[in-house]
This record gives C-alpha cells, sequence and structure tokens, in this order.
C-alpha cells in the first residue's frame, strides 16, 4: 500500500527519520519545514495524510489543522499530530482543530507506520489492501484484479485507481477536480476532460458483466458510483 504523506516538521533530524522510514515502507514522502510551505506543496498536489508536528515556526499546526479542515478541497485528508507535548487538554485540542490521531515524542518507526495504516484504513479505505464488493462487483487491491459477477474484467491502472476510488465511496457525487485530487493527485496540471476520457475507458470495461450502469453522470456537477442505479442515467 502506498501513499503520498506529506511531513510537516521543522527538526530537521526528526523530519529525516520519519521520511526514511516511511519512504523505506513504500510511501511518497513530501516534506515542508512550516505551514507556509506545506500550503505551497498541498496546491500543488493533494496528499493522502498530513503528519502534523504542533510546534512549528510562525503558524502552529494546530492553526494549520483548522485551515486544511475549512477548505472543502482538503476537509477529508487525515491529519495525525506529532507533538512533545503530553498534556490532556492539549489532545483534546488538536483533536477538536480536526486531527485523526496523536502521536508523542519520541516515537517508534514501527508505532508511526501502525497508527499511518490504522488512520488511512479508517479514513481512506481506498489506499488499503481490503477487497471491496458492490452489486456483485469484486475489486482485490493485493491481486489487482476486478471480477464482476465472477468473469474477469480487464483494465488500465488509471482506470482501477479510478474504480477503487468509487467503490470506497459510493453514492456520493465527485467533482472532476475532485477526481483528478483523489485518483490522479493533482488537479492543476491535468486537464478536467482526462477525467472524462477515463471514465468512457471504465464504462466500456465494465460493460463485460454489465456493470457500466453503476457510474452515474450527474449533469453540471461529475460522477457517481451508485449500487442502486437502475439504468436510465448512465449516458452522457
Ligand atoms: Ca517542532
Amino acid at each position: 500500500m502506498s501513499s503520498t504523506i506529506l511531513v510537516v516538521e521543522d527538526e530537521p533530524a526528526i523530519a529525516e527519520l520519519i521520511a526514511v522510514n516511511l519512504s523505506f515502507a513504500g510511501h511518497k514522502v513530501l516534506r515542508a519545514m512550516d505551514a507556509l510551505q506545506a500550503r505551497t506543496l498541498v496546491t500543488a498536489e493533494l496528499p493522502d495524510l498530513v503528519l502534523l508536528d504542533w510546534m512549528l515556526p510562525g503558524k502552529s499546526g494546530i492553526q494549520f489543522a483548522a485551515e486544511l479542515r475549512s477548505d472543502d478541497r482538503t476537509r477529508n485528508v487525515p491529519i495525525i499530530m506529532l507533538t512533545a507535548r503530553t498534556e490532556e487538554q492539549d489532545k483534546v485540542d488538536g483533536l477538536e482543530a480536526g486531527a485523526d490521531d496523536y502521536i508523542t515524542k519520541p516515537f517508534s518507526p514501527k508505532e508511526l507506520l501502525a497508527r499511518i495504516k490504522a488512520v488511512l484504513r479508517r479514513r481512506a479505505p481506498q489506499l488499503t489492501d481490503d477487497t471491496v464488493e458492490v452489486s456483485g462487483l469484486k475489486l482485490d487491491p493485493v491481486t489487482h484484479r476486478i471480477t464482476g459477477h465472477d468473469k474477469v474484467l480487464d483494465m488500465g491502472p488509471t482506470e482501477f485507481r479510478l474504480l477503487h476510488f468509487f467503490m470506497t465511496h459510493t453514492e456520493r457525487v465527485h467533482s472532476r477536480t475532485q477526481l483528478l485530487d483523489q485518483v490522479w493527485g493533482d488537479h492543476v496540471f491535468v486537464e478536467e476532460r482526462t477525467v472524462d476520457v477515463h471514465i468512457r475507458r471504465l464504462r466500456q470495461a465494465l460493460t463485460l458483466s454489465g456493470h457500466d450502469n453503476l457510474i452515474e453522470t450527474v449533469r453540471g456537477a461529475g460522477y457517481r458510483f451508485s449500487a442502486t442505479q437502475t439504468s436510465s442515467v448512465g449516458s452522457y
């Protein structure tokens, strides 16, 4: 399971230690020394998770967490606060600012990776290795195998990621911008019509088992993956 993780930490030795361990575990690591740098990185690429130090020069980690939570684009990015503070009230403040979890320094790399995995499982199921199934359509992230009513369905890596995201976020409308952020990790340098191209390919791949109707075009808004979809709205 590989995720893009933004590490916001001003102490170089700690940042380096975290980065090395995350890279070794197969994650892509983005690094920032303060909230300002972090903001620039987040604007360019939406991370799957943010490891956020509490005590930062300039804007504090708590302030930055609240900022991420108040912005539609970053509202759902999981945040784990890193801190040297052990006061119970601090933990409450951190969680109220929008952090999903909290880890106290010093921590072992093993503990950090376990916390990251737990938070991602809870907040971003498309990034875990759990098999998902919707209406007879089954996707296995480990073997990269997709079956529809036990027929093997063949598709490219982008369609696979798109389908994985849809199947773990059903019944919601996703705009093209949101899909670019979630599936491509980039909404700035990839054109929105790229999404339409891959949706078309994905529908094509799902035709064999009749699951193409699960992808609904919501005019002027984006796409929805709906297990309750019958057959009327799917075309565009
Ligand atoms: Ca610090």
